[in-house]
């Protein structure tokens, strides 16, 4: 791959080396942006135009992939983003951070025929970051606003993607969050070097530009109730995520510098937005010249072991009861890691944390793969006296996350749950099991992916959309 070529990768795919590359060659903007509209083309043209598109057929969003492609080959930028928009409300998101290989890409003819795939999460990246520096990307205009007023909780992408949608039809939208910032797992969740942060601020303020209202730092259950939100406006939506983290009940687990993988991440993203983030600066959370640890197998765990390299850890340790071939998280995700120098002590489980104070080392078992469970995955047993010690000043735990109990912090006992702890819904329409009160996004699924918050939020604006307009005609009828 040449220098050039680089920039048009996505930025999670580049390595540390890569990214210094990279900013030796921004200088020359103009060669760049050059290269990076033929390449853009080039892939492109790439694109057979395959009756049967596979690609669109396995995004979430069902995004027309090949008519953009084409019109991206074809230079007609601007449609193309308008086809991107049409069925996605942030293109330039999912183009980075999407696991593609899962989604399209990895449906792509061509990659099935052994050629490569057609890069298409970079060419939707490209398609719509130059719509927003050309300015095409413009702020919602109503003609004449509804007398009718939606509360969403949550200001995620299923938050944010309801709150558009419903913005557009001309409703009045008011999205509450407990964070300061908008954006939720976009903002303090994902790391930057994934997914940059001025990307998610300039798609808010937009909102915010479109007459979409928002409230930081409100807590619904604790500063608001979910009575009052009902009170207030004619139909809500909760779309608060799963942010429950899974706990490593072992000895030891009390001990000082054992954090939980969002604590360790939203302080890095806060560090990188400018923030005074104390804990960061006086050490505790912060990497630098340490040997980490992290707890877990997931796209989390892979985030935190990222994180941590590129505060210049001492060491980065990846520990996980199965090896590579069973991990959950992306293989794209784990081969980056180790490029970067991470190292992955697969078929291992953390047995004792051990420290006076703070944890300076954890005691780890070997595990070998028994008989598949119910599940069908192959169970992690313990090899017998296989325990062995490694250095540990910063423990990170990154086994995934849970639904809060939210009919008890919302004090609202019908609002019903699934056997996971995640809201109940009616599929079809989103409403849960009160009526006017919909919920979209991980707190319904489960934690998922962006561009599955983004279909459910649209799906939600649409079920709202019916609901509002069913509540206005009754209202007509029985005046
Ligand atoms: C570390 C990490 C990395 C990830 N990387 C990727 C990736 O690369 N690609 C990908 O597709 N997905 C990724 N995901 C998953 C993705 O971020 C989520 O699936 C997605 O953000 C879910 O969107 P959401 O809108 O449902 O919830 P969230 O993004 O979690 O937003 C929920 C919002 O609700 C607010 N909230 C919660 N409770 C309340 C309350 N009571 N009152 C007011 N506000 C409240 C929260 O503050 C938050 O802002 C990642 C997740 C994590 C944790
Ligand atoms: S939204 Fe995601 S799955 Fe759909 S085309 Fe874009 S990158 Fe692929």
């Amino acid at each position: 791959m040449t220098e050039k070529m680089l920039k048009f990768t996505k930025v999670d795919q580049q390595t540390p080396n890569k990214r210094k590359v990279n900013s030796r060659v921004d200088n020359f903007e103009e060669i760049y942006d050059e290269f990076i509209h033929e390449k853009a083309k080039e892939q492109s043209s790439r694109c057979s135009q395959c009756g049967v598109p596979f690609c669109q057929v396995h995004c979430p969003l069902n995004n027309n992939i090949p008519d953009w492609l084409k019109l991206t080959a074809e230079g007609r930028l601007k449609e193309a983003s308008e086809l991107a928009h049409s069925t996605n409300n942030m293109p330039e998101v999912c183009g980075r951070i999407c696991p593609q290989d899962r989604l399209c890409e990895g449906n792509c003819v061509i990659e099935q025929s052994g050629h490569g795939t057609v890069t298409i999460g970079s060419v939707e990246k490209y398609i719509t970051d130059n719509a927003w520096e050309k300015g095409w990307i413009k702020p919602i205009v109503i003609e004449k606003e509804i007398n009718l007023s939606v509360g969403i909780i949550g200001s995620g992408p299923a938050g944010l993607a309801c709150a558009e949608e419903l913005r557009k039809i001309g409703y009045q939208v008011t999205i509450y969050d407990r964070y300061d910032r908008p954006g939720g797992l976009l903002i303090y969740g994902i790391p930057n070097f994934k997914l940059e942060k001025f990307v998610v601020e300039r798609r808010t303020k937009l909102l915010k530009d479109s007459g979409i209202k928002f409230q930081q730092n409100i807590e619904i259950g604790k500063d608001k109730t979910l009575k009052e939100l009902k009170e207030k406006h004619d139909a809500i939506l909760i779309a608060t995520g799963v942010y429950k983290a899974r706990e490593v009940n072992i000895p030891g687990h009390n001990l000082k510098n054992i954090f939980p993988a969002m604590e360790f991440l939203t302080a890095s993203n806060r560090k990188g937005l400018g923030d005074n983030v104390k804990e960061f600066e006086n050490g505790t959370l912060n990497s630098e010249n340490k040997n980490v640890v992290v707890i877990g197998g997931g796209d989390t765990a892979m985030d935190c072991v990222r994180t941590a390299i590129r505060q210049n850890a001492k060491s980065v340790k990846c520990i996980y009861r199965r090896d590579k071939e069973n991990m959950p998280g992306s293989v794209r995700e784990v081969n980056n890691a180790e490029e970067e120098g991470i190292e992955f002590i697969w078929l291992s489980n953390p047995k004792k944390f051990i420290g006076s104070d703070k944890v300076s080392s954890l005691l780890v078992e070997k595990m070998k793969l028994g008989e598949p469970d119910s599940s069908g995955r192959k169970k992690p047993e313990v090899i017998p006296n296989s325990e062995f010690e490694i250095k540990a000043d910063i423990a990170i735990k990154a086994l995934g996350f849970d639904p809060e109990n939210l009919p008890k912090l919302f004090n609202d006992s019908n609002l019903l749950l699934s056997k996971w702890g995640t809201i109940k819904v009616n599929i079809k329409s989103m409403e849960t099991s009160i009526d006017g009160i919909f919920a979209a996004g991980d707190i319904v699924r489960g934690a998922s992916l962006v561009v599955w918050a983004i279909k459910d939020g649209r799906d939600a604006a649409l079920s709202i959309q019916k609901y509002l307009e069913n509540k206005q005609l009754k209202k007509i009828k029985a005046a």
